[in-house]
C-alpha cells in the first residue's frame, strides 16, 4: 500500500518535508481553497444540503447493511448483461485477475482512466512487469505516472504541482520545450493520448457507482477519457471495490446530486456514463467483450465492525482532504499510502487490518472535525481517528512521555487541591516566558507547537481565583441578601467564562 521507501519514515518526517517545501504548500492550499469555496457555493445554491447528506448517508447504511444482497442482485444483473465476473479477495488476486485477461487477449498495451481501485492493487507495476504498456489518460494520473509519483488527493492526484513542474516533465516526454500554459500543456496531452487509445487493446476504468437493479456501472469524469477508455479499445476491464453499490438509478440522483458537489463544487461533471454490458449490434461504438473485477482487499474486514464499518459508506469525493487544516499544510504524500487526508488516515489502516504498522497516521489530524462537516454522507472520521489513537496507547505504542504526561496530568485534575496548587505552580512558572498574554518559547514539547503559532498562556486569575475571592468578599460583608455588585461580578464572572469557552472551541 505504500509508496515504495516511503515507510521508512514516520508521518512527522514526511510531514517536515512537506512544510519546507514552498511550491507543495502553494500548490496545495491554492486547490483545496479553490474547491472548498466551489463545494460551499454549490451547496448553498442547492439549497436543503443538509436534508441532502442526510439521505445519502441513508442509502449508504441501507445498502452496506445489505450489501451481500445487493451484490448478488449487481452480480446476477451484470451477467445476463453479457458481462465477465471476477471476485478478488486480495489485491495481489485483483492484478492477476486482470493480467490473465491481458495474457488472453494478447494483449501489449492498456489505456486507463482514473481508477483508485488499480492503485491499491499497483496495477500499472504488474502489467508492466509482464511487457504490458499502462497509460494513464487522466491528466493529473498521466502527470503523476510521468514523475514515478502516487496520487496525493483522490480526486486531483497531481494536486501538488504548478504548472512550471508539470511544463518540465511534459517537456521531456515532448523531447521539446513546452510553455508552461495550461492550453499548450493539455493540447500536448490530448494528442499523444488519443494516439494510445487508438492503439491500446484494453481499457481499464474504475467504477464510481455500480446499480444493483440493471447490473449498470456509472463513471463521473471532466476530461473525456473515461469515455475514450471504455469505448474506443475492444476489451474492457472495470476495477470495482465491492462497496461500490447503490440499490437503483433513483438513488444515483441523490449520489450524482452530492458527489460532483462536494469534489469540485460542480453541479454535474462534464461526462457521466452509465454502461449496461458491452456492445450490442445495434451499438455505434463499444468494447465486444467487458470484465468487472470485484475487489476486497481488506473492506470485508470493515463490515460488522462497529468501529470501522461506515467507512464503506464513502464515496471518494475528496471533500474531507480538502477541509482538512492538516492535509491542507502537508499534501497527501506525507501520509504514506495511496489514501490521503481524513479518509486515508483510517483508510489504510482499516484496510490493511493492520492498525500497528499505521498506527502514527492518525496523528495527522487536529480532530477540528471539519472532515465530518465537509462529507456528504456524514462519516464521523474524527470519532475513528480518537479510537485509532486510543487503540494504539492501548496497545502500547503511545509516546512515552506524552503517556506519562497524560497520567500525571489525570492524578492533578482528579484531586481538587493538587489541581489549584497546580495551576498557583504554573503561574509562577510562567512568568519568565509569558509575552502578550502569550507563551512563544521555541523549546521542550512547546516547540513544534510556537514554531508557527503562540501557546495560550495561563490568566493571571484563574475562574476559581476569583470566585473565591468574591466569595470571601460576600461572606466579609456578612449580609444576609447578597449584594448586588459582588453577584453582578460573579455573574460576569459565569458570562466570561461561557464566552472564553465557546471562543475557544470554534
Ligand atoms: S470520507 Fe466523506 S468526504 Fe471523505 S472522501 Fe469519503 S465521502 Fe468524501
Amino acid at each position: 500500500m505504500s509508496q515504495p521507501g516511503v515507510m521508512d519514515e514516520t508521518v512527522k518526517s514526511r510531514a517536515g518535508l512537506a512544510l519546507n517545501d514552498d511550491f507543495l504548500r502553494k500548490a496545495v492550499k491554492f486547490t483545496t481553497e479553490r474547491l472548498r469555496n466551489g463545494k460551499k457555493a454549490a451547496s448553498e445554491e442547492h439549497g436543503n444540503w443538509e436534508e441532502w447528506r442526510e439521505r445519502g448517508r441513508q442509502i449508504r447504511l441501507h445498502t452496506i447493511a445489505h450489501l451481500d444482497y445487493y451484490l448478488n442482485e449487481f452480480v446476477n444483473n451484470a451477467r445476463a448483461n453479457g458481462v465477465h465476473i471476477h471476485f478478488a479477495d486480495t489485491s495481489a488476486e485483483a492484478a492477476s485477475i486482470a493480467l490473465d485477461i491481458a495474457a488472453h487477449k494478447q494483449a501489449t498495451s492498456v489505456v486507463k482512466s482514473k481508477s483508485m481501485v488499480s492503485e491499491e492493487v499497483h496495477l500499472n507495476h504488474v502489467l508492466e512487469s509482464a511487457g504490458i504498456e499502462a497509460i494513464e489518460t487522466d491528466l493529473g494520473e498521466y502527470i503523476i505516472q510521468l514523475a514515478g509519483e502516487a496520487p496525493s488527493h483522490i480526486v486531483i492526484p497531481a494536486i501538488h504541482k504548478n504548472r512550471y513542474q508539470i511544463a518540465e516533465l511534459l517537456s521531456k516526454e515532448a523531447g521539446e520545450v513546452l510553455e508552461p500554459d495550461t492550453t499548450v500543456l493539455a493540447g500536448f496531452v490530448r494528442k499523444k493520448l488519443r494516439e494510445k487509445f487508438l492503439e491500446a487493446d484494453i481499457g481499464l476504468t474504475g467504477c464510481n457507482f455500480a446499480i444493483a437493479e440493471t447490473g449498470s456501472m456509472v463513471l463521473f469524469e471532466n476530461e473525456g477519457n473515461a469515455r475514450m477508455v471504455s469505448t474506443v479499445p475492444k476489451t474492457q476491464i472495470t476495477l470495482m471495490g465491492m462497496e461500490r453499490i447503490i440499490p437503483s438509478w433513483a438513488d444515483l440522483e441523490v449520489m450524482a446530486t452530492l458527489l460532483p458537489r462536494s469534489a469540485t463544487g460542480q453541479k454535474l461533471t462534464m461526462y457521466m456514463s452509465g454502461i449496461t454490458g458491452p456492445r450490442r449490434s445495434a451499438d455505434a461504438d463499444g468494447p465486444d467483450e467487458m470484465h468487472i473485477i470485484i475487489v476486497d482487499n481488506g473492506r470485508s474486514l470493515q463490515l460488522g465492525d462497529p468501529e470501522f464499518q461506515e467507512l464503506l459508506n464513502c464515496i471518494r469525493c475528496g471533500a474531507c482532504l480538502n477541509a482538512c487544516p492538516v492535509y491542507r499544510h502537508i499534501g497527501g504524500h506525507a501520509y504514506g499510502g495511496i489514501y490521503s487526508g481524513p479518509i486515508g488516515a483510517v483508510l489504510t489502516p482499516a484496510l490493511n487490518g493492520n492498525i500497528e504498522e499505521w498506527n502514527d497516521i492518525a496523528s495527522a489530524s487536529s480532530l477540528c472535525g471539519a472532515c465530518y462537516e465537509a462529507c456528504p454522507v456524514k462519516i464521523p472520521l474524527h470519532d475513528m481517528l480518537v479510537y485509532l489513537r486510543r487503540r494504539k496507547v492501548e496497545d502500547g505504542h503511545g509516546n512515552k512521555l506524552e503517556t506519562m504526561g497524560m497520567k500525571g496530568f489525570a492524578a492533578v485534575a482528579a484531586n481538587s487541591k493538587r489541581f489549584a496548587l497546580a495551576i498557583r505552580l504554573g503561574q509562577i512558572g510562567q512568568k519568565a516566558v509569558v509575552r502578550n498574554n502569550g507563551i512563544s518559547l521555541k523549546l521542550g514539547p512547546l516547540k513544534g507547537w510556537n514554531t508557527y503559532r503562540v501557546a495560550p498562556s495561563l490568566a493571571k486569575k484563574s475562574f476559581r481565583q476569583q470566585w473565591n475571592s468574591l466569595d470571601q468578599e460576600l461572606n466579609q460583608q456578612q449580609h444576609t441578601a447578597m449584594d448586588t455588585s459582588v453577584r453582578e461580578r460573579m455573574q460576569q464572572i459565569v458570562r466570561d467564562r461561557g464566552e472564553g469557552g465557546s471562543k475557544h472551541g470554534k
